[in-house]
């Protein structure tokens, strides 16, 4: 079976590449195992949103916006190339649940959460600029505010976590699909098929990354560990053949009053996103369906109905949230960090946001301390630069 490694990692979203390019920067030996592309789950079908999440606020998920909102200031830092600072719009209409003054009271809140870094402040502007450049429909408009949030490419950011772990030292296989895994004797033995062989490695530490098919890896562990109940939820974006708007519209969906995202996307216009319960078996099956199509254009024609929307894209990812008995609005967002008693050294990531990678992946390796040697550290994911 060859050395055993510090880290495995199975999965190579933008959690999985993250872990390993922490356990790389602490001096670990570490492998990450992608069974199809790296970021070809739902790490490259997200809003592509590097935010501290504003919604969040009316759920009471503070601590989840402070850390987003730092982890945010960092990649503006640490990744210019990928990571763009990008005007958010907030249009008030009679009709929007939320009031100008309340609208004035989260953005106080994101911004003291920020702790008033750059790009946390927020103003009020006139509407006129907007209606006539982007074509937002200004009848009864009473408020338009202005605050920021960034954008990036999610999968070249992933890929480019990924590249930053292997010059750290990380091994990357890709295609690599774990088969099993088995704990003997304080360590993991797992079973990858590479191509058309099959190979075998060992690892102190296992981190079970894989995202929408976290359960089915957890349940290819021997001796069995617990899974939590989770939620598959599907979110789809739509693309039109409309000029990039000039900042994101975070508007009301008229139908049920979610928020929408009206964005700027290669040169084009984007929407999303939806939630819906996924009900196949299949993460890699996800479509998006013709009614969350629909929806996404009628909340688009609402606030933009100069606009032609001519669909030439969609494509839809999945979410995972631990299950809950209230609607998926509510739900935690952050990621949650499974470990059983039985099974030391091993780790498995619920949900998450793309944002938070870094900071969950040091949470990870503070976890796995007592099971990994001491090892001299490389560098500091504070300060690694993307490109
Ligand atoms: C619609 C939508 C919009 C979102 N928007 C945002 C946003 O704007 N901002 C933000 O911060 N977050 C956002 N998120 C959240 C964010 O996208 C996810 O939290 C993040 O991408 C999850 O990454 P991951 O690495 O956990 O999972 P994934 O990216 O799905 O990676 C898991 C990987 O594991 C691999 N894998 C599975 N089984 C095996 C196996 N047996 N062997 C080897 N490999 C395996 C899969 O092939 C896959 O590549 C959004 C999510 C959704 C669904």
């Amino acid at each position: 079976m060859g050395v055993t490694l510090d880290v495995g990692i199975i999965g190579g979203g933008i959690q999985g590449v993250a872990v390993a390019q922490a356990a790389a920067a602490a001096g670990h030996t570490v492998a990450v195992w992608e069974q199809a592309a790296i970021a070809s789950g739902t790490s490259s079908r997200s809003s592509k949103l590097i935010h501290g999440g504003l919604r969040y606020l009316e759920t009471g998920q503070f601590s989840l916006v402070r850390k987003s909102l730092a982890e945010r200031s960092l990649l503006l830092k640490n990744a210019p190339g990928l990571v763009r600072p990008v005007p958010f719009y907030i249009p008030v209409y009679p009709a929007t649940q939320r009031r100008p003054w309340q609208v004035r009271f989260g953005l106080s809140l994101y911004a003291l959460l920020g702790k008033l870094q750059p790009y946390t402040g927020f103003k009020k502007i006139s509407s006129h600029y907007l209606a006539e450049k982007d074509g937002l429909i200004t009848t009864d408009l009473q408020g338009l505010y202005q605050y920021w949030d960034a954008q990036t490419d999610d999968a070249a950011l992933t890929r480019a976590v990924m590249q930053s772990a292997k010059s750290l030292g990380a091994e990357v296989y890709c295609p690599a699909r774990v088969g099993g895994v088995k704990y003997l004797d304080n360590v993991y033995e797992v079973t990858v098929e590479l191509e058309a062989q099959t190979s075998r490695f060992a690892c102190k530490a296992l981190v079970n990354a894989a995202g929408p098919w976290v359960n089915q890896v957890l349940n290819l562990i021997e001796p069995m560990s617990a899974t939590l109940d989770i939620d598959l939820v599907q979110g789809t974006h739509i693309i039109v053949d409309d000029d990039a708007p000039s900042g994101i519209y975070y508007v009301e969906a008229p139908q049920d009053r979610r928020a929408v995202f009206i964005m700027p996307w290669q040169g084009k216009t984007m929407v999303g996103t939806t939630e819906h319960r996924y009900m196949g078996t299949d993460p890699a099956a996800v479509q998006p369906r013709q009614d969350e199509i629909e929806y996404l254009l009628q909340v688009y024609h609402q606030y933009f109905p100069q606009r032609r929307g001519k669909l030439i894209d969609a494509f839809a990812g999945l979410r995972v949230l631990l299950h809950q008995d209230n609607n998926f609005f509510k739900r935690p967002r952050d990621t949650f960090i499974h470990s059983d008693p039985s099974l030391p050294g091993l780790l498995t990531l619920y949900g998450g946001k793309l944002t938070g990678y870094r900071a969950t992946a040091e949470e990870v390796m503070q976890r796995l301390d007592s099971v990994l040697p001491e090892k001299m550290k490389k560098a500091d994911t504070r300060s690694l630069e993307l490109t």
